[in-house]
């Protein structure tokens, strides 16, 4: 069962009298704990596929499914529940709550939930797997940028999800931090067999990732699998 599977995916944002159409019929497969780039220039449709991978857009036309979950057809706390199971996100700004430390930030998914499980054991886990042993109460504004995106990164692993999103993880970071960052992305993959979808400008990055998915234009040019 693939983990991601888009058939014929058209976007067309409607924008009072003006339309944009950002996806032009979109076929994809992504298998589970697959490693994924995305390149393409900007305005190609990137960000408005893993949106609605997430479920956070529905396409206007065409099928998406994850892990067999038909998601443009859920909604509420159906949507909610399966964000919560399937997908971790990463943006390219870390988005975290500033008065919250490190630790209270990576908690936060789970919190109205998993009344079984010792929430601060596994986010501090997840702190020191990132590694940020030690940094568990700072606050966001006494992070570097990479320590911040590693704390967002915890956050996304909370859930134990089976796909991370990450669209320009590395956008805010000089090379050799967004280097790391993607490092954390890899060991996830291999340790979890986590499916990872990352969404970058980057050619370095993109370069040893073992399946390459080129967009332009609303369109998937070309999918590129390392044999
Ligand atoms: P990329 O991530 O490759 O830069 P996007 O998915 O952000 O591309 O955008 C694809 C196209 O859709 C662009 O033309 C963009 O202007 C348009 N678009 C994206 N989001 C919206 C939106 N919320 N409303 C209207 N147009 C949008
Ligand atoms: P839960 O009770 O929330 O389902 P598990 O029992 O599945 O958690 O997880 C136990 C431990 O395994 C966690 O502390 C976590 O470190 C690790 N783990 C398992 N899967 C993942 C994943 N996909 N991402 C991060 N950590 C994971």
């Amino acid at each position: 069962q693939p983990a991601v599977n888009l058939k014929e995916v058209v976007k067309v944002y409607a924008n009072q009298s003006e339309e944009q159409v950002a996806l032009r019929g979109v076929n994809l497969t992504i298998w589970p704990g697959e490693f994924v780039t995305i390149q393409g220039p900007s305005g190609s449709g990137k960000t408005t596929l893993l949106n609605i991978i997430a479920g956070f857009e529905k396409p206007t036309r065409g099928k998406i499914e994850v892990f067999g979950i038909d998601v443009s057809t859920l909604k509420g706390k159906k949507l909610a529940d399966f964000r919560y199971s399937y997908i971790g996100f990463v943006f390219q700004q870390f988005y975290l709550i500033p008065s919250l430390t490190a630790i209270e930030n990576v908690i936060i998914p789970v919190m109205p939930r998993h009344t079984d499980f010792d929430k601060y054991k596994k986010a501090l886990l997840l702190l020191k797997e990132v590694g940020l042993s030690g940094k568990e109460s700072s606050l966001p504004s006494e992070l570097s940028g990479g320590e911040q995106q590693r704390v967002a990164l915890a956050r996304a692993l909370m859930s134990n999800p089976r796909i991370i999103l990450a669209d320009e993880p590395t956008g805010n970071l000089d090379t050799s931090t967004g280097e790391k960052i993607i490092e954390i992305l890899k060991s996830i993959n291999e340790k979890y067999r986590t499916t990872i979808i990352i969404v970058t400008h980057n050619d370095e990055i993109a370069k040893n990732s073992p399946v390459k998915i080129f967009m332009k234009d609303g369109r998937i040019l070309e999918v590129l699998r390392n044999a």
